[in-house]
Order: structure tokens, then C-alpha cells, then sequence
């Protein structure tokens, strides 16, 4: 049936866009994904770009037209985390790549059309969760980890960090992280504060340290409904911007959905002539 269903696939490809013909003669490596085999699914394509134009079909589903594939993830890896001291602040990744990073946050809106866009567009992101946020459906995460993306730290009940004593600041970091090391099977490398509050900080530096995140991650541009906020004056996505999106639905949006912000700022992104790379995929972690 998988045989099948991927010629019938790569037919209505051909079928739909002209250009994109050549690329179906290599659809195969993007077959695996949907027989549900979730954790094989991520070891299938670890990184890999999806060759581009096979999945035109799957891009025109949402109105939208392929994003550029990434380049091969740098085998040097920009930035190296270090497995004690100090941990980096950060808000883009030094590359001259034509790439950016989605960050996704706190994880309120659990859309399962979003579930579906992602398996469907493959477009790596990196979920940065909330644990009273998310714990009443920890399992809506599951199938965008097994697509291969990361959770990461994003304090137990997203406080004001710099307004907490040192010691609630380490719960929030230390309990968050518990958390998602026991429902995702892997324990958070990187940390955000909410807001960005408190992040150049020597305390909530220290907070960090003594509970296992190697690096506190910030961003470039802030995902709104259809259009981004831009940190830098020129309104421009920069090489290796962080940009921050969140879990949000109708009613944080103003009527719209999940995947129509999502879509909006993939085409907000392929309109400055970027592509998406996953953020772990430029980030050494420790030697353990
Ligand atoms: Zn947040």
C-alpha cells in the first residue's frame, strides 16, 4: 500500500505544478512518513532536505509552494556548548547560510491540522514548552518530536523570571525539565525564559546551570498573526535568525488558525529567499 500510495503521489506531483516534474523521479526518501511508525520516521530523514518539488502536492494542500530545501547542516557546528560553566545567550547562530530557525513556544493551541501540516510540509521546528501548559495533552507533542524536532525548556508556569528568588527559579527550570525528560524520553539542551525576562542575568544564568539546559536561547524576529516583528531596523531576516512563533489558535490570532499563521510565515520567510534549517542542527552539544 505504501508502494502505492507514493506513486499515486508522485502522479498528482507531476500532475499539479509543470516545473516540478524532474523532482519525482526522487520522491522515494520522502515515502516513510505516513504509516505511522512514528519513531522511524525521525531517524528516516535525520536532516536531510526533502528533495525539492516532490512534495509540491503536499505544499499546494495548504496553499503554499515548497520552500527552498536547507542546505546540509554545517559539519562544524557554529555554536559549542560546553558541558560545564557559563552558559550562552543567544538569539541567532552565526552562518552564512541562507537559513532561519523556528522556535515555537509554551504549547497552549494543540491543533491537530497543525500535527498534520508538519508531517505533511516536514519543515523542522524546535518546541520550546511550557509544563502546566501542556501537561493536560503532553501526547500532542509526540508526533512533531517523531518527526525529529526537539523539545526544549520553557519554565514550569512561564513567570517573570528576574521577579523570583534564586531558588524558585530553579524549580521552574529543574521541575520543567523533569517533566519533559519524563514524557519525551530526552532531556531538554536549551532554555528560554518567558518574555526573554531575566536572560542576561548572572542568577537566572546559575538557574540554568544546576539543571541541565547548556544554553539560553532568544530570537531575532517575534511570529504575530501574518506578518513578523522585527528586532532589526531593516525589517529583514539576517543568515541563522532565531525567529519565535507560538502555539496559538482563533482566539490569540484574531480569527485565525494555527496553520494559517504558520503558513503565513513560511511565505513571509521564502519571500526573502530563506529557507528553514533545524536550529539542533547547528548547535554542538556537550560531550557526555
Ligand atoms: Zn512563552
Amino acid at each position: 500500500m505504501g508502494a502505492l500510495a507514493l506513486l499515486a503521489f508522485a502522479t498528482a506531483c507531476g500532475d499539479n505544478g509543470g516545473g516540478a516534474a524532474p523532482a519525482a523521479t526522487t520522491a522515494a526518501p520522502a515515502a516513510p512518513q505516513p504509516t505511522g511508525a512514528a519513531p522511524t520516521g525521525a531517524a528516516a530523514t535525520p536532516g536531510a532536505p526533502a528533495p525539492a518539488g516532490a512534495n509540491a502536492a503536499a505544499w499546494a494542500k495548504w496553499n503554499l509552494t515548497p520552500l527552498a530545501p536547507a542546505p546540509a547542516p554545517p559539519a562544524d557546528k557554529p555554536v559549542k556548548l560546553e558541558r560545564t560553566g557559563p552558559v550562552p545567550v543567544f538569539s541567532e547562530v552565526k552562518t552564512t547560510d541562507k537559513v532561519v530557525f523556528i522556535t515555537i513556544d509554551d504549547g497552549a493551541e494543540k491543533d491537530p491540522k497543525f500535527v498534520e501540516m508538519l508531517t505533511d510540509l516536514k519543515v523542522p521546528i524546535s518546541m520550546f514548552l511550557t509544563k502546566d501548559i501542556v501537561k493536560n495533552d503532553y501526547g500532542y507533542f509526540k508526533p512533531l518530536q517523531a518527526l525529529g524536532n526537539h523539545i526544549q525548556n520553557h519554565t514550569v508556569d512561564h513567570p517573570v523570571m528576574s521577579k523570583l528568588p534564586a531558588d524558585k527559579q530553579k524549580s521552574e527550570v529543574c521541575d520543567d525539565q523533569a517533566a519533559l525528560t519524563q514524557q519525551y524520553g530526552t532531556a531538554p539542551l536549551l532554555f528560554r525564559p518567558p518574555f526573554g525576562d531575566g536572560a542576561n542575568t548572572p542568577m537566572l544564568n546559575t538557574s540554568v546551570q544546576q539543571c541541565g539546559p547548556r544554553a539560553i536561547v532568544l530570537w531575532r524576529e517575534s511570529m504575530q498573526i501574518h506578518d513578523m516583528q522585527y528586532q532589526a531596523a531593516d525589517k529583514k531576516l539576517k543568515p541563522g535568525d532565531i525567529i519565535l512563533a507560538h502555539f496559538r489558535g482563533p482566539k490569540e490570532l484574531k480569527g485565525a488558525t494555527m496553520t494559517q499563521m504558520f503558513g503565513d510565515l513560511l511565505a513571509r520567510i521564502q519571500e526573502q529567499g530563506f529557507s528553514v534549517a533545524r536550529l539542533e542542527d547547528y548547535i554542538q552539544a556537550p560531550a557526555s
